[in-house]
């Protein structure tokens, strides 16, 4: 069974496989590690149709990770805004420079999970899709499908264990990297959440959830509890046709990124949180926010007084706001503010 199903799924990928900038074609040279690296971490918790410009954009500029490893992180933070889970741009330029430091990417898994802030899943796609050393690649895509192919009831977070051991026993020991690119393929374009799409499959034989008639219920997942709510309030304050932005504290949320100044996201309900200016302000309206562990509902206000900021900031020509690199939460609220 085991040969059996990487067998067809290679055979079905050397077909079907996506066409997706830091790929190499079957037959070709394996990629650049680089750009391996650069595409699985910005795949994170990212759809390819998000990613796809902001790699194109990223190798342009830095085209390879000399190049981004002596970028300022204040920049490389920038040009990442709006992919969301800024700890990841953070990590990108200390693995970066890491690599630089030692003259290349190290090629095992075990070397690459050296690297600073490199998971599991990127050291092991990396080391099979750069490398073509034998690693079982198991994201999102793949826990769908080796859930379905074993039948595997326990729900998720708890049946990552069981999915990885199932994945482990279907890895072939050559092609690895093919092998985990065509697994994500298919939960991509096959056996996709609510639809799965089993009469084009070519693992239909023998795959278990689809034996017992309802694959689509698979992987059962824990109930999440509801993310806690915090408040907060963004500052707009505008002169001259440009806005008063601020460098975020390094750590903590969106560290170090350029922002609206706000009030820590401690306000009142009713946005009420401590201006940075004595006077009056005019209440815009309200985003809100998904982050990974909270739910942000954020009031926008607008300054209405001659008064200027103090601190450290800067006035952000509106113009040019696209080249602030604000977050994707900042970017809402100055949208708010300029509608
Ligand atoms: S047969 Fe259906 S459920 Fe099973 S792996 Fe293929 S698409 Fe998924």
């Amino acid at each position: 069974m085991t040969s059996t199903i990487a067998d067809r799924l290679l055979d079905w990928y050397d077909r079907h496989a996506r066409a997706l900038p830091w790929r190499a074609r079957t037959g070709e040279p394996a990629p650049d590690p680089y750009r391996v690296w650069l595409s699985e971490v910005m795949l994170q918790q990212t759809t390819v149709a998000a990613v796809k410009p902001y790699f194109a954009a990223f190798t342009a500029r830095w085209p390879d990770v000399a190049a981004l490893a002596a970028a300022p992180e204040e920049e490389v933070m920038a040009a990442w805004a709006g992919l969301g889970y800024y700890s990841r741009a953070r990590n990108l330029v200390k693995a970066a420079r890491a690599v630089a430091g030692r003259g290349g990417f190290p090629e095992t898994e075990a070397g690459l999970r050296e690297l600073p802030g490199l998971g599991a899943y990127t050291a092991a796609a990396v080391a099979a899709i750069a490398f073509d050393r034998r690693a079982v690649v198991v994201d999102a895509n793949v826990e769908r499908v080796v859930a379905r192919l074993f039948a595997i009831e326990t729900p998720l977070p708890q049946a990552r264990k069981p999915i990885r051991v199932a994945a482990e026993t279907i890895t072939p020991e050559t092609r690895a990297g093919d092998f985990a690119q065509a697994m994500m393929d298919l939960g991509a374009t096959i056996c996709t959440t609510r639809d799965p799409r089993c009469l084009l499959c070519p693992l239909a034989e023998g795959c278990a959830a689809r034996a017992q008639g309802d694959p689509a219920r698979l992987p059962r997942k824990t109930k999440k509890k509801p993310k806690p709510l915090r408040l907060g309030v963004a500052f707009w304050i505008e002169r001259d046709n440009a806005v008063w932005l601020v460098r975020r504290a390094g750590k903590g949320m969106l560290g170090g990124m350029r922002a609206l100044p706000d009030d820590g996201w401690s306000a009142q309900a009713d946005g009420s949180g401590e201006p940075p200016l004595p006077g009056d302000w005019e209440a815009l309206g309200r985003i809100s926010h998904t982050f990974t562990h909270a739910q942000l509902e954020l009031a926008v206000s607008r300054y209405a007084g001659d008064g200027s900021p103090e601190g450290e900031g800067e006035w952000w020509p509106l113009a040019r706001l696209e080249e602030a690199g604000l977050p994707t939460l900042f970017a809402k609220a100055a949208r708010l503010a300029l509608a």
